[in-house]
């Protein structure tokens, strides 16, 4: 008999990518910056609410393109959680900049944003805040801050999008954001990203940076007569292909996010009484309401115990995993980064969380056999009924 397997996760593919993609190959212009690459930035721009939009081919490109606007330099250093996917930390130490981790919150997983005004020193240069599972960072505090001490606010809003913090869009409410694609997020192409330029003033470079340090997208408007290198830059954007991919994506973007938000309000409700016992926690955000359900995550009491529950749910076929194995501490966060304290959410968030599957056409069902599978692990030996 074979088993069945719930997977921790699996791309989502809407219907209409195939047809976009055959438009895209009539056409007949397959490079970036075409039709397709259009429409998806002018979407983003109309659905979020930004000045301007520019896709990359993913969002550690859009954070190195932000690390470029930024004028981070050597020695240098950006504010930002150790608590976080590499690239977050790699575009800026790619630049010669020096990673500073503060501790998260222990309610959102997020930059405890109290913690960040005694991390600043005269060489920082910009806060990096990063939203995780699509939760919203503290922005209001976040600006405040950098307003105060005139550094950069970046949005790693990878995970966050059409995720809201009081009617703004995530990567909206900085001078720039970064949202990824890829196809572990809520909305895909394989791979991609966007950069989201919020500050006016940053478009212009931002043009030139995107199309190799040219100024090909002014010639492109007739703007000027030929083009030519004008400042660093590389080839951050994607083929029309991949554009004509994710328009299909982005178009359902709310119904994926709305069926998300189902699945994880199941999970929430079903596993609340076992919180309400003490066995574990859960999210702190929002009474269970979700922005874009990115991800759902709970909290062993122990590492041990995380552990345990992990090879639990993969002995009946259900993959659960951990999530971020800390920066701070590891080879490459040592040789580059320093950590202002021991980060003690960090790293003890890290040991106890699980990460439950959660994918866009998962069905009730199947979040019902996983809690139930969770419910024999936490109550093993105890009477039924008194759940
Ligand atoms: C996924 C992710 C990235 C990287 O996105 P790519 O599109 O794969 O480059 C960066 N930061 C965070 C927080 C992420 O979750």
């Amino acid at each position: 008999m074979t088993k069945k397997v719930i997977p921790f996760g699996k791309p989502f593919v809407v219907g209409k990518e195939l047809f976009y993609i055959a438009q895209a190959v009539m056409n007949g212009s397959l490079a970036g910056d075409g039709e397709f690459t259009e429409l998806c930035q002018k979407w983003l721009e109309q659905n979020l609410g930004c000045n301007k939009a520019l896709l990359t081919h993913s969002c550690t490109a859009a954070l190195e393109m932000a690390a470029i606007l930024a004028d981070v330099g050597p020695g240098d250093e950006v504010i930002m959680p150790s608590f976080t996917f590499v690239s977050t930390a790699n575009a800026f130490v790619l630049r010669g900049a020096v990673p500073v981790f503060v501790d998260i919150h222990e309610d959102t997983l997020n930059l405890d944003a109290g913690l960040v005004e005694a991390a600043i020193t005269d060489k920082t240069k910009a806060v990096v805040a990063v939203h995780y599972a699509g939760q919203p960072c503290d922005m209001d505090a976040l600006k405040r801050i950098c307003d105060a001490h005139g550094l950069f606010l970046i949005e790693d809003a990878a995970q966050a999008i059409l995720a809201r913090d009081k009617q703004r869009a995530l990567g909206t409410i900085g001078h720039l954001g970064c949202l990824s694609f890829h196809e572990t997020k809520n909305v895909i192409s394989g791979e991609g990203g966007a950069l989201l330029i919020n500050d006016p003033r940053l478009i212009e470079r931002a043009e030139i940076i995107w199309q190799k340090g040219t100024n090909r997208k002014a010639f492109a408007r007739g703007e000027v007569s030929k083009y030519t290198w004008m400042d660093v830059g590389s080839s951050f954007l994607p083929s029309e292909l991949t554009a004509a991919f994710l328009y299909a994506q982005l178009e359902h973007g709310e119904t994926i996010n709305a069926h998300r938000r189902h699945l994880y309000e199941q999970y929430f409700t079903a596993l609340r009484p076992l919180e309400i016992d003490g066995l574990l926690t859960l999210p702190g955000t929002q009474d269970g309401k979700p922005e874009n359900a990115h991800i759902f995550y709970l909290l062993c009491r122990s590492e041990t115990q995380r552990t345990a529950l992990i090879a639990h749910l993969r002995e009946q076929g259900v993959h659960a995993v951990f999530h971020y194995v800390p920066l701070h501490d590891s080879p490459a966060g040592l040789r580059y980064s320093r950590a202002v304290g021991d980060l003690p959410i960090t790293c003890d968030a890290s040991r106890r969380l699980v990460r439950l599957p959660l994918y866009s056409d998962m069905q009730a069902t199947q979040v019902a056999e996983v809690c139930a599978i969770i419910y024999a692990f936490f109550t093993a030996g105890k009477p039924s009924s008194t759940y």
